[in-house]
């Protein structure tokens, strides 16, 4: 199954993109936590990208399009994909699109996890992060339960970029919805329910 989650951030997308991985070994491809990576090692790339990042806005489409485009090459991304964070706006859905064509692949659904606003900046406020991992957990927890990596906040999740963030989602990757929707691969989930609940939903919406 080649998959695209769309959402806010702080929908809960990488803790469903988690479980699929989990329970049926796609590759979870999350273009935040490539970025994060890519910050990490200090490489060019990373230093050109810290900048939007820290500020809550979208780092340029070439660069993380040709993440994308090196990450869908490996090997265990031809079983199947879960996109996390990508595509974000229309042009890199389109450039998404043309690229799995010229592979001879496709999408097989859009799903989107639907969470209000106010709901999100709560979550976000209090979001916790694994250094090491990626994994997410709500403030109070200090070491990973996956891992035992020290868990941090993002500086985008601090109260003064959240808002940024929301906006540039509703005002440049909420139009992919309605684009998904065109293509009738759309599918849709409460994503303001407890994680295993909105798991089960995913999976029938998947038909998995
Ligand atoms: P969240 O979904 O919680 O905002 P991510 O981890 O997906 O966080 O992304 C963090 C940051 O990385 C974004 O705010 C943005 O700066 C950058 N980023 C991630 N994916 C993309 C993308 N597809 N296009 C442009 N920028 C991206
Ligand atoms: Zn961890």
């Amino acid at each position: 199954m080649n998959l695209v989650l769309l959402g806010a951030p702080g929908a809960g997308k990488g803790t469903q993109a988690q479980k699929l991985v989990e329970e049926f070994g796609f590759a979870h491809i999350s273009t935040g936590d490539l970025l994060r990576a890519a910050v990490k090692s200090g490489s060019p790339l990373g230093v050109e990208a810290k900048g939007y990042m820290d500020a809550g806005q979208l780092v340029p489409d070439e660069l993380v399009i040709n993440l994308v485009k090196e990450r869908l090459g490996e090997k265990d991304a031809q079983e199947g994909f879960i996109l996390d964070g990508f595509p974000r706006n229309t042009a890199q859905a389109v450039t998404l699109d043309s690229e799995l064509a010229d592979l001879g692949r496709s999408l097989d659904a859009a799903l989107l996890v639907d969470v209000k606003d106010e709901v999100i900046v709560g979550r976000l406020s209090s979001r916790r992060t694994c250094r090491n991992c990626g994994y997410t957990a709500p403030a109070g927890v200090d070491v990973c339960p996956r891992c035992g990596g020290e868990m941090y906040q993002r500086d985008d999740d601090k109260p003064e970029t959240i808002q940024h963030r929301l906006d540039t989602y509703h005002t440049q990757t909420e139009p992919l919805v309605q684009y998904y929707k065109g293509h009738s691969i759309l599918k849709a989930v409460d994503g303001d329910r407890p994680a295993d609940v909105v798991y089960a939903d995913v999976k029938a919406s998947l038909g998995l």
